[in-house]
């Protein structure tokens, strides 16, 4: 009896100690690209950091993968949803920033070559240990595999290069700071696909938490040239030509509300105050809209000074 209720409790022990990640919803979008979507809250126990949107492509002796998750073990459950999908090597991974969510997982693919933009590469080497306290605080869980990893072939910002991997032409797109000040996209010419990493999200508020308002939307107008038909977006559901034509106008018109409140010599709460905010209020994490109109403000004010 005592030895059948060691048994049950060590049952209980283990269960409760791996409770499954959130299952990776694969949508199809080529032969070749699939977008693996995440769950769309911020981290908690449930999710356990699972939030972020990654992609995959698979060419015709290997694969990459954009995109790693918060953890190791998100990096090893986006893996499995790629060995599920294909058997081609996983060869490259790229991160389309510094944020956590998109490249704690890396560790998940020793035998990868790492690709991001050279300002990314510098914050993961230097700053990534506190995106893992962060998501540590936020689940209140430890994450003991999870380091870390930086690039190691790095892009500068302002380039676009093209780079043919397993035969699928893809062009390592980094523009001027926007969501962040090292953001890659991902651009897949032949199939009309854009990567967007958080510079496109979908559904939920844009972080400008570290992010370059009059850029971004500059980086915004650029995309909204390109010809594409489908876009992976950082978090939400895929995106197409029209929500980011509404995305690009959204932020624009945020940007000039703030620019002109700031000229007539408002402050920044008279100019949320004032603000047509509806279509923003739709969005999931509207509570970050304060700390985004206040960051547009300082912004505004460093330009004009
Ligand atoms: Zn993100």
């Amino acid at each position: 009896m005592k030895r059948l209720l060691g048994v049950l409790l060590l049952m209980v022990t283990v269960s409760s100690w791996a409770t499954p990640l959130p299952e990776v919803k694969v949508s199809k979008i080529n032969d070749r690209i699939y977008a693996l979507l995440g769950p769309e809250e911020l981290p908690n126990k449930h999710n356990q950091g699972y939030m972020v949107n990654s992609a995959l492509i698979i060419g015709d002796k290997e694969a990459v993968i954009v995109d790693t998750g918060f953890t190791h073990q998100i990096g090893l459950h986006l893996r499995k949803a790629a060995e599920s999908i294909t058997d081609k090597p996983i060869t490259h991974v790229i991160n389309t920033h510094h944020h956590g969510d998109h490249m704690l997982g890396n560790t998940a693919f020793p035998e990868a070559e790492i690709i991001s933009s050279e300002k990314c590469r510098e914050w993961v080497a230097t700053r990534g240990q506190e995106a893992l306290t962060l998501v540590e605080q936020m689940t209140g869980m430890t994450f003991p595999d999870t380091r870390p990893v930086p690039a190691t072939r790095t892009y500068q910002t302002l380039t676009k290069t093209e780079l043919t991997i397993g035969g699928v032409k893809m062009v390592m797109w980094v523009p001027k700071a926007s969501h962040t000040v090292g953001d890659l996209m991902v651009y897949l010419p032949d199939d009309q696909v854009l990567v967007g990493g958080d510079i496109l999200v979908n559904g939920v508020i844009p972080s400008l938490h570290d992010g370059f308002a009059e850029s971004w939307v500059e980086t915004l107008a650029e995309v909204e040239k390109t010809p594409i038909k489908t876009v992976i977006p950082g978090h939400g559901p895929l995106m197409n030509k029209e929500g980011v034509i509404h995305l690009h106008h959204m932020m624009a018109a945020l940007y000039d509300a703030v620019d002109e409140g700031w000229k007539e010599g408002l402050t920044d709460s008279e100019i949320r105050t004032k603000t047509d905010l509806s279509e923003w209020e739709k969005l999931k994490r509207y509570d970050e809209m304060g700390g985004n109109i206040n960051r547009i403000y300082m912004q505004v004010e460093e330009k004009n000074f």
